[in-house]
């Protein structure tokens, strides 16, 4: 069913607790980590708790639950005192994408480029 946790997901296992991150913040329906490989002073993924495969699927499917991990992106950021950021929805192998759980990366603390690689 959409939402459902999936076995092989590892991060369903991040937001069930089950593999260990740098929480930075949660609420009832997101978890926010710090990303294991950085590429900037900061950089945390924003995931729903729920499984969607990526962005537009998780829009599709619960647009307000999109709208938390928006939301969720400008308090993390807020919390890492960035004025300037970057959010990134890799979507599909070809852009980079490798996990197949909807996050929203959020990047800052350098400056960043346009348009990016
Ligand atoms: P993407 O390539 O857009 O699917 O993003 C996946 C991100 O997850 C990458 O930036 C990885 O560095 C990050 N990542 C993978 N495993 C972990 C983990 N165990 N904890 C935190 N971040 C992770
Ligand atoms: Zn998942």
């Amino acid at each position: 069913m959409a939402g459902e946790p999936q076995d092989d997901c590892l991060f369903c296992k991040i937001a069930a607790g089950h593999v260990p991150a740098t929480i930075v913040r949660e609420t009832e329906t997101t978890v926010a980590f710090r990303d294991i490989n950085p590429q900037a002073p900061t950089h945390i993924l924003v995931i729903p708790k729920a499984h969607y495969a990526d962005a537009a699927t998780l829009a599709t499917a619960a647009p307000e639950l999109a709208a938390d991990i928006l939301r969720e992106t400008r308090t993390v950021a807020e919390e890492d005192k960035l004025e300037s950021y970057r959010i990134v929805f890799n979507t599909g192998t070809g852009a980079g994408q490798t996990v197949f759980h909807a996050h929203a990366h959020v990047v800052g603390g350098r400056g960043l480029q346009w348009p990016p690689g």
